[in-house]
């Protein structure tokens, strides 16, 4: 059996489970096995993960789990139901206790998965070199836990079934710690699942002049994020830097607005699908790893890019 957890958010299931399921679900179906989908929210849509390829989706509601409660429900499932493989998304969550996971049952893990081949044994890809190469990794058995990274495989609801729900009674041992504070920040998409992002970096001069950079986001229903020394300076929340120290991201579209693209910068965006630069800089090296370049003042260039995305929406509104 393969099985994979399913995070739910307001009562929603995060796209980034269901990338994860649906590599689970061609793995079981290269290899015969069932596919299992596990959830600790009553909101779990038997429907949904059903249509992703899920034969099975056992819930546990006994509340929100804390993150050593959650390892051990993963555990005592993984030995209940003879689990070969667990498949998790590679968010904060996942790569939280993926670790944890594969140290308790004496598993091998790899973390940050972005495409596999079904070959014998199994092979799995990740990016690595910041970004530069790729590299196939195989488990030495025929098990472990695998972390599937945002937005590089797609949700696949090809399936015309509804799985079959059933309760897990575990019985959970206590927490290990407990968290302090919790805050979850509401409303807009998480930056590493967004399909575009538009980022802002030390070329605009001042937060205050951020209202164009959110303008254009809005407008393209994208998120926002930044470079580092932005975040280090206080103008955009430590969230939303993007890099090597940053978060890694891969959406389809990245729009860096006065950004110099650092080495440092580029390990955490340069696998995005297209990248677009907006820099007065013509010798800025981020101009090497874009897809399409503007070479002009952001100040001139972004409020005339926003008015021109504006009417074209109003006219083929
Ligand atoms: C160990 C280490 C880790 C790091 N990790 C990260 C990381 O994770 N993420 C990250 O981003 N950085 C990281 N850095 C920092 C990185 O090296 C760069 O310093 C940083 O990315 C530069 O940010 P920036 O491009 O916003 O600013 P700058 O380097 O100051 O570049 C500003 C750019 O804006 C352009 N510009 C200025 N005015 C305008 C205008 N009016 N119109 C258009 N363009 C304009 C300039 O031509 C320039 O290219 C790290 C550094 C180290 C040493």
């Amino acid at each position: 059996m393969i099985a994979t957890y399913i995070e739910v958010i307001d009562g929603k299931i995060k796209k980034s489970s269901l990338e994860a399921l649906s590599l689970a679900k061609d793995i079981a179906a290269v290899k015969g096995i069932k596919c299992l989908a596990l959830s600790t929210s009553k909101s779990a849509s038997a429907e949904v993960v059903g249509s992703c390829g899920a034969d099975e989706l056992i819930v546990q509601d006994s509340g929100e789990l804390d993150q050593s409660q959650l390892i051990d429900w993963l555990c005592k499932l993984y030995s209940a139901y003879q689990i070969s493989y667990i498949v998790l998304a590679n968010s904060s969550i996942g790569k939280a206790i993926g670790g944890q996971i594969a140290a308790k049952l004496q598993l091998g893990i790899i973390s940050g998965v972005n495409g596999w081949a079904a070959a014998s044994p199994m092979q799995f890809r990740r990016s690595v070199f910041s970004g530069k190469a790729n590299a196939w990794y195989s488990f030495m058995e025929d098990k472990g836990v695998i972390s599937v990274m945002p937005n590089s495989i797609p949700v696949k609801k090809t399936y015309s079934k509804v799985a079959e729900i059933s309760e897990s009674n575990v019985n959970l041992s206590g927490p290990v710690f407990n968290s302090v504070n919790k805050e979850l920040v509401k409303g807009k998409t998480p930056l590493t699942e967004a399909e575009v992002v538009v980022s802002g970096g030390r070329g605009l001069k001042d937060p205050s002049n951020w209202g164009m950079i959110e303008e254009l986001a809005d407008l393209l229903n994208a998120a926002t994020a930044c470079s580092r020394p932005v975040a280090d300076s206080g103008w955009r929340p430590h969230h939303e830097h993007v890099g090597q120290t940053g978060i890694a991201i891969r959406p389809n579209l990245y729009i860096a607005i006065g950004i110099s693209g650092a080495i440092q910068h580029l390990a955490g965006v340069n696998n995005s699908r297209k990248i677009i630069v907006i820099n007065k800089d013509p010798e800025a090296p981020f101009f090497k790893a874009a897809d399409y370049g503007v070479v002009g003042d952001l100040f001139e260039v972004v409020p005339k890019l926003n008015e021109a995305i504006s009417k074209f929406k109003e006219e083929h509104h």
